[in-house]
């Protein structure tokens, strides 16, 4: 799937900034979390479709603002960028190593063949 931006998103969808809803300027994790996590229905900023949005973000527009985009699945999955951590298991068990170090807490793998051991490291 070819990645988009936000702001190409909206243009194919002829989305007018001013009709979308005010945001902060520099919204922090609480404040994106409570839009997205809300009780209220809001539709798609893009493609309009009535479903709970799967993503929020604060986008600042020159002519109207910061206005807060929601987003579909579809159109959040849109504006993903690239994967770019490990697609190997053999990198992702890299990474959980060197992050369950860092915590100082042990790690155990888990497989459906060997049930379970202390993980020896690399
Ligand atoms: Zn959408």
């Amino acid at each position: 799937m070819d990645s988009t931006t936000v702001d190409q998103l909206l243009a194919a969808h002829s989305v007018d900034p001013t009709l979308l809803d005010p945001g902060p300027a520099d919204p922090d994790r609480a404040q994106t979390r409570a839009r997205y996590a809300g009780l209220h229905l809001r539709p798609c900023s893009a493609c309009g479709k009535e479903e709970d949005c799967r993503t929020a973000r604060v986008i600042v527009f020159p002519e109207a603002g910061p206005r807060w985009v929601d987003l579909c699945r579809d159109d959040s999955l849109a504006v993903m960028g690239p994967w770019r951590g490990p697609t190997t298991w053999e990198g992702i068990l890299a990474d959980v190593r060197e992050v369950t170090a860092e915590m100082g807490l042990p790690l155990r793998v888990y497989t459906d063949k060997e049930g379970w051991s202390d993980d020896p490291g690399p």
